[in-house]
């Protein structure tokens, strides 16, 4: 599986234009017809596809067919300033223990975080484990479903596929008993009356598997103390 049937080198080469080097085969009869410094360019597969392999492999280039000849000054007259590549990527999600725990519980409308054994911080979502003291968390923990907003951004650029009016609030929201805000949308209010300390609530649609978005519950704000370690 050679790249070619006749006798070549593995070279690095640095294309001009280029900051670093590539390494291909160059077609040389012998070491006496390799050297660094030397020109070469490259030859071209007798079918190209857009591909890689579209370089069968470099050869010597040089005006005197020596292989030496100037440096490239760099200019180009019609240079590539772009090209389009498609790209594609494909990937399976797998909750695991925690995540399906979590997933479970909102399917009957309960939020259910897990409380680090060592800091007792309580993670909403559980990621399985405490980032913090890279303990396994297990103990399930049901917070919410009020909390309070943290801190938040007011959306004024329609997003694909979302059919919500702009401009809106998403919002960082600490649940009762959470040590970690997570964000949601909030509704129910005008969005520049939002707040932070502004007590909300999960409303859930029907057959939604989370909820739609949190609205306020009329109570007094929370006081800053109270969630400045959640910000
Ligand atoms: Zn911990």
């Amino acid at each position: 599986a050679q790249p070619l049937a006749t006798p070549f080198a593995w070279v690095l080469v640095r294309l001009d234009g280029a900051d670093t080097a590539l390494l291909h085969a160059l077609d040389a009869p012998g070491p006496e017809a390799v050297h660094t410094g030397m020109r070469v360019r490259i030859r071209w597969a007798a079918e190209r596809t857009g591909a890689i392999t579209d370089i069968a492999c470099f050869e010597p280039y040089g005006g005197d067919g020596t292989g030496q000849s100037a440096p490239h000054d760099g200019e180009f007259a019609d240079p590539v300033t772009g090209i389009v590549t498609p790209a594609r990527l494909d990937y399976r999600y797998t909750p695991g223990r925690a995540q399906s725990a979590y997933l479970d519980a909102l399917s009957g409308q309960r939020i259910v975080g897990e409380r680090c054994p060592s800091c007792h911080k309580v993670y909403v979502p559980p990621r399985g484990a405490c980032p913090t003291c890279g303990v396994a968390t297990t103990e399930q923990v049901e917070v919410g479903p009020r909390g309070t907003v943290t801190t938040f951004c007011i959306v004024n650029i329609k997003a694909k596929n979302l059919d919500i009016e702009v401009p809106y609030v998403y919002a960082h929201i600490a649940l009762d008993g959470a040590d970690l805000a997570l964000h949601a949308r909030i509704g129910g209010i005008p969005y520049d009356q939002v707040r932070m300390g502004l007590r909300v609530e999960p409303v859930w649609t029907e057959g939604g598997r989370h909820p739609d978005h949190y609205r306020p519950t009329g109570e007094p704000d929370a006081d800053y103390d109270a969630y400045k370690e959640l910000l």
